[in-house]
């Protein structure tokens, strides 16, 4: 049985993509969702910080319990600067804007999930919280929805949280990917100004020089990042801003590195945080000199819980067969903000292959493609994890439960 409408899904994906919008204010993008969710039951209010829509759908089988569970759906809504390739079908109408994360599709998807759901609330044995996200390539969107209270948005906490993404350009053997444990990794910035004292290049003994200093900082970071950390748990640093003096003969005041840091557990990530900074101020402070240090976290790593994992495993089965999604053996290095979502709830991040058979640039390029067909399948992904994981929350009879190797290194 399905409830979702593969045509409407794409003309409705095909608009979203021709109207791109970056960052946290979305309000085109809010006003087509709002419009298209307007006749469904659900109680909607929208973010004061950013475009986003927080909406619940309250779940009326006969056997939902007195403290009924709640279930999070979540789709991020941005677009990134990217101009699209001319010869792109469909192609952005706005200069300079393009939804080359995919993010249009994941919007129509849980537009069909929330339509398949309304279909089937009297299934439901609690409520669905439906979490439209602005501003994910970067803007803190997940956060600023978190201290919105979107987890307490059908009043309980939600006890499990769902998201998907479509990727491009790298086919897979099958539609979906998913990961228990580390599936995203962690981004951090760090930046280190070593600061000295300027001088004549010809008398160095009369200055305190940070140009050596900073040399040898970028060559310790290297050294502890192989040193001082699990070679199964890695950490990737790299250092691609270096920036001090103004001419040859004189000795600056200061030198500056910035760097991206990359981790795959909570544990890796709080490590770099606590060993990269003191290697730069031991390295300065060798020298008689100063590092002032900024570690600034970026994301979480992306951890998917083990229960929900098999939750949506044994859903995309029971909805499109066998093999219809693979456990993946190794983490995506790139980062996602639903790693915030996850920080502070259990639950799940799914991938979703939609390369298009003419093959695809990857994310984010200007030639990255999506194949429209995923639509339907994603919406009925979704909306069977919000069934099932309602059913096994509530302690329902015959909840599916399905045996997993857990591999939760976080
Ligand atoms: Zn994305």
């Amino acid at each position: 049985m399905t409830h979702v409408d593969q045509a409407a899904l794409v003309r409705l994906r095909r608009e979203l993509h021709a109207e791109p919008e970056i960052g946290l204010a979305l309000p085109r993008t809010q006003r087509r969702l709002l419009d298209e969710i307007a006749d469904l039951p659900l109680e909607v209010s929208l973010g004061a910080a950013s475009s986003s829509i927080t909406a619940v759908l309250r779940g009326t089988h006969p056997e939902r319990p007195a403290q009924a569970p709640a279930v999070l759906l979540r789709a991020d809504m941005d677009a990134l600067p990217v101009s699209e390739d001319p010869a792109a079908d469909p192609r952005s109408a706005v200069p300079g804007a393009m939804h080359a994360c995919g993010h249009d599709l994941h919007m129509a998807m849980l537009v069909g999930a929330v339509r398949e759901l309304s279909a089937r609330r009297d299934e439901l044995r609690g409520d669905v919280v439906l979490m439209f996200q602005p501003g994910e390539e970067g803007w803190g969107g997940a956060r600023l929805m978190l201290d919105e209270g979107v987890l307490d948005a059908a009043g309980p906490r939600v006890g499990a949280a769902f998201a998907l993404h479509v990727f491009t350009g790298d086919p897979r053997p099958a539609r979906f990917g998913v990961r228990s444990g580390t599936a995203m990794a962690a981004a951090a910035a760090l930046s280190v100004r070593v600061v000295g004292r300027g001088g004549h290049g010809s008398a160095p003994q009369l200055a305190s020089d940070p140009v050596p200093t900073a040399a040898e900082t970028i060559l310790a970071l290297q050294s502890a990042t192989t040193r001082r950390f699990d070679a199964l748990d890695p950490v990737v640093v790299t250092i691609g801003e270096v920036h001090a003096g103004t001419a040859r003969n004189i000795i600056p005041d200061s030198a500056e590195l910035h760097a991206t840091v990359r981790s795959f557990s909570h544990a890796g990530q709080a490590r770099a945080a606590e060993v990269l900074p003191a290697v730069a101020r031991g390295v300065a402070a060798a020298h008689g000199q100063e590092a002032e240090v900024e570690f600034r976290t970026e994301f979480p790593p992306l951890v998917n819980d083990a229960e929900n994992t098999a939750t949506a495993i044994a859903a995309a089965r029971a909805r499109f067969g066998a093999d219809a999604i693979e456990e993946l053996p190794h983490p995506k290095t790139a980062s996602e903000d639903f790693a915030e979502v996850l920080a502070e709830v259990p639950g799940v991040f799914v991938f979703v292959d939609a390369t298009p058979a003419a093959g695809s640039g990857y994310n984010h390029s200007p030639q990255a493609a999506y194949d429209d067909a995923v639509l339907g399948d994603g919406a009925a992904l979704a909306a069977e994890f919000a069934l099932r994981r309602l059913a096994e929350l509530s302690g329902a009879d015959g909840a599916p439960t399905h045996p997993l190797t857990r591999n939760d290194r976080a």
